[in-house]
């Protein structure tokens, strides 16, 4: 993204000085270089952290280490270590496909001829414009379906966290589809609607609507979507009930309900989560959770969950969201009207649009795919700011829960945790920094009172 903006400053600020040769070079050309180039820069970026995690986690696959070797056994240590190792060097795999797939939609012109065929079966028009962004979505889960059934009836099945049957995962896979067009093409023609007919300050009003549909989305999710994938029963355990109340009320919190979530049905992995918003608010236990911690060890776990709400770090991130869309929208109302935008990325716009604004077919959603693929490419680097506030956030929230809660109990439930999943205790510092979003095990419980080894 730097490139291109620093480009567009050059241009705008310094347009009559004498040019270089380099910046005689066609806008497009020098897009597509940049695209390039930064696409090729991130994959070896991430191959090498990857291998680098690779190599750590085997180097240290042999011994648990020091400050664990109470409570894990070598054998639990062992399989965090393989399960890493399966699940990195796939994702080696996924990059170099995620690549030839993002090359061959735009330079190598597969955009472009799905927009071309389209327009000649349907015309111009809305009509078309949704069809494009439906088919493009249609096409790429088709490309990601071989990984994403590996993922789960091979590598989660190997390592026993699989629960889904085929049946349930194509009834999944059925009603998110479903769901996925009854509220995604609506929402997909108003914004189309806007960037057509809302002027030059479309991308305000297209935000300001997105903004809004991402908040009514959190009040509808727990209540209307969610319970169409899983069971949602109130949580019966009258000792853990009173517990978690009591807490809550230490804390100050109203929740509008306790509820037990069958996430049993589809994986063994083990969460809590805490949803809504003011009196709305509710807690959500996974069954797995319950089942796998002790009652002060759940509550150690939901005054964390708690933290972040006390240290406002939902809100910090519902901001920090709000302002990185609107740096977004506003980038594409500015990319949109460049035709070195579309023929940069390998795609031949509708110029008579660009250039006189006679409306033959519209640009809308080829910029809209354009921009949600590329734009990746250059906030790869971005990682680690991201990662980095998002792992000092989860040592806050431990703080908060060793203050309200109990610190050893905290620190056992996570030891639990991150053995069940198989995360592994010893991942490359380097992997960390970039991708973590909560610290390793073995930072977050170093600043945790010592937890007691678990009853034999
Ligand atoms: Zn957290």
């Amino acid at each position: 993204m730097r490139a291109i903006v620093a480009y567009a400053l050059h241009s705008r600020v310094m347009p009559e000085l004498p040019v270089a040769p380099s910046a005689s070079l066609p806008p497009s050309l020098i897009l597509t270089l940049a695209f390039a180039a930064t696409l090729v820069l991130g994959l070896l970026l991430k191959f090498w952290l990857a291998s680098r995690q690779i190599r750590h986690v085997a180097r240290h696959r042999s011994a648990v280490p020091a400050a664990f070797t109470q409570r894990i056994t070598l054998e639990a240590h062992q399989k965090a270590a393989d399960y890493t190792l399966v699940k990195a060097r796939f994702s080696l795999l996924e990059m170099a496909l995620g690549a030839a797939v993002l090359l061959s939609w735009t330079v190598l012109g597969g955009l472009d001829a799905l927009n071309q065929w389209l327009l000649q079966a349907l015309g111009s028009g809305m009509g078309q414009q949704l069809a494009l962004l439906a088919a493009f979505v249609l096409i790429s889960s088709l490309i990601d379906l071989p990984a994403t059934l590996y993922q789960t009836f091979v590598v989660e099945q190997r390592f026993g966290f699989n629960q889904m049957t085929p049946r349930l995962w194509l009834g999944d896979l059925l009603k998110s589809t479903l769901i996925g067009a009854l509220i995604g093409l609506p929402i997909a023609a108003l914004i189309l609607w806007l960037m057509g007919a809302a002027g030059s300050l479309w991308w305000l009003w297209a935000w300001a609507f997105w903004m809004g549909f991402n908040l009514l989305l959190m009040v509808v999710y727990p209540t209307f979507i969610a319970p169409l994938f899983n069971k949602f029963q109130p949580l019966e355990d009258e000792s853990l009930k009173a517990r978690v109340t009591a807490l809550m009320q230490r804390c100050g919190f109203a929740a509008k309900g306790l509820f037990v979530m069958d996430g049993s049905r589809r994986s063994a992995h083990a969460n809590a989560y805490f949803t809504g918003f003011g009196a709305a608010k509710r807690v959500v236990f996974y069954d797995t959770l319950l089942r796998q911690l002790s009652p002060s060890e759940v509550e150690a776990v939901l005054a964390h969950e708690l933290g972040h709400f006390k240290h406002r770090h939902i809100l910090r991130r519902m901001a920090l969201l709000f302002a990185l869309s609107l740096a977004g929208f506003a980038l594409l109302g500015w990319l949109m009207a460049q035709e070195w935008f579309y023929s940069g990325l390998g795609v031949r716009p509708s110029l008579a649009m660009l250039v006189s604004g006679v409306p033959t077919a519209s640009n809308d959603a080829l910029a809209l795919l354009l921009f949600l693929l590329v734009v990746p490419v250059f906030t790869v680097f971005l990682g680690p700011l991201f990662a980095g506030l998002s792992r000092r956030d989860e040592f806050q929230a431990d703080a908060y829960a060793m203050a309200q809660a109990d610190g050893a109990d905290l620190a056992s439930a996570l030891l639990t945790l991150y053995q069940d999943n198989a995360a592994t205790l010893t991942p490359d510092p380097v992997y960390v920094q970039f991708y973590y979003s909560h610290p390793p095990a073995s930072a977050r419980l170093a600043r945790l009172p010592a937890s007691t080894p678990s009853p034999a």
